[in-house]
């Protein structure tokens, strides 16, 4: 475990330094300091200087728009951006690049590479993902939603659901039964579809915190080209799960540092709040500051595989399991230690229903309470803490594998 920067990477570092010094303006504390349309206004022109930077997929060649950096300034990069409080791109980007981008460049022809990769850096194409259904969750293999060719189309019929930004998107990655004769994981197709057609319906789903970040997508008579299908036909099931596998070494250095900085914006309300001298409260603080050096410690390794060129795997699911069931408590406490004042919600609310409150942020009902209510959902998303501990069990300490129902 030794994440250590070489003399050029620090000196990359003092780049990006430089980059932020000379992009952000002088006064700048994070995105959590603007509120209302200055978020979507400062968001939209700091997307727009990662594109015209190359920043917005910093890791892939400067052939497909990006900067070719290597893992360690991947890493510096993400590190500096988080203690700056800046977002690595637009909201849309965690689908459109992260996820669908490194799965064209993986699985996509050359023409889908070509059409696409540009599209969705540029902004012109947003996208969502459609995976899960009312029966394929966290059993995904059981996806129904049926494909079926009509000449040169397919013709999608069926139901997804919990589909974020499903109604900001023009375009959804999605999981289809292209042959329902074959085996649960063999029968299924990673298809690009349109949204802006008749045969696509969108229905908001309410969360617990009042927004409607996700969706019901309804597909009737559907239809998207045949050529639309990303690695082949009935091979959707490989497809789909190397994207579920882009998961960013840099996390591991980024995460740890947004969880310290919302620990300490919290000590800071409860010092605000005169809790500090009460023995519970202190020790309730203490438990999370214990997490965070874990945390921290969790990530390094992480990172020091990552750095030597391994990708996370099955061990991506202790981080994910951690941060998760870390975020529900910490949240909880901030919500404690608000009081009655949580009873009345007053500030901005996080730009984002995931992980912390953007940086900056100030200690109000608005900030932690819709935090506490998000972190519901942390345990749920991007596989549930049951998925996370059956990983950990079969894959990582070799227990024998759970019981199948049948
Ligand atoms: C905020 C949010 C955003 C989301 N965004 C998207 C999105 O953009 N696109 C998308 O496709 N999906 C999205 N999802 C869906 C998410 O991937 C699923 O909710 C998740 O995979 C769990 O599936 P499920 O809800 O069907 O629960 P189920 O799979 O029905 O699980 C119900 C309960 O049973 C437990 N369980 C299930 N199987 C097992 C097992 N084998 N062993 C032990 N326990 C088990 C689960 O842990 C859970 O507690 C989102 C979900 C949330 C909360």
């Amino acid at each position: 475990m030794d994440p250590t920067y070489s003399p050029e990477a620090e000196a990359y570092r003092e780049k990006v330094q430089a980059f932020l010094a000379e992009k952000l303006p002088s006064n700048w504390n994070g995105l959590g300091g603007l509120e209302g349309d200055d978020i979507t206004d400062f968001v939209t022109a700091w997307r727009k200087t990662l594109y015209e930077a190359n920043y917005l997929a910093p890791g892939w060649p400067s052939e497909y728009g990006g900067a070719g950096l290597t893992a360690t300034e991947q890493v510096i990069l993400a590190e500096e951006f988080t203690r700056a409080g800046v977002p690595g791109g637009g909201p849309n980007d965690v689908f459109g690049i992260q996820m669908l981008g490194n799965t064209l460049l993986m699985w996509g022809t050359e023409e889908q590479k070509s059409h696409y990769i540009p599209r969705l850096l540029a902004g012109e194409d947003t996208w969502c993902q459609g995976y899960s259904e009312p029966d394929a969750g966290s059993d995904l293999g059981n996806v129904g939603l049926r494909a079926e060719l009509d000449g040169d189309e397919w013709v999608l019929n069926g139901q997804k659901i919990w589909t974020s930004a499903g109604h900001l998107a023009d375009h959804i990655f999605t999981l289809a039964r292209s042959d329902p004769d074959s085996p649960k994981h063999k029968g299924i197709s990673f298809l690009l579809v349109p949204m802006d057609q008749p045969g696509i319906e969108v229905r908001p789903i309410k969360m617990i915190s009042g927004e409607s970040e996700f969706n019901e997508v309804f597909y009737t008579d559907a239809r998207c080209p045949k050529e639309n299908v990303v690695g082949g036909v009935n091979n959707g099931w490989a497809v789909a799960m190397s994207l579920l596998g882009f998961e960013r070494g840099e996390a591991a250095a980024t995460g740890p540092i947004r969880y310290q900085t919302e620990l300490d914006r919290l000590i800071e309300m409860a010092r605000e709040r005169g809790l500090t001298t009460d023995p519970v409260i202190r020790q309730r603080l203490a438990w999370c500051h214990s997490k965070v050096q874990i945390m921290k410690f969790l990530g390094q390794r992480t990172l020091t595989q990552f750095l030597a060129g391994h990708h996370p795997g099955p061990d991506g699911a202790i981080s994910k399991l951690y941060w998760s069931e870390y975020h529900r408590v910490v949240t909880e406490l901030g919500v404690d230690i608000l009081g009655a004042d949580a009873l009345y919600i007053e500030g901005r609310p996080p730009s984002s229903s995931f992980q912390t409150d953007d940086p900056g942020a100030a200690n109000t009902s608005g900030s932690w309470v819709n935090t506490f209510l998000n972190a519901r959902a942390g345990t749920i998303y991007a596989g549930s803490s049951q998925i996370q501990r059956n990983i950990i069990g079969e894959m990582i300490l070799q227990l024998p594998k759970e019981p199948k129902p049948a």
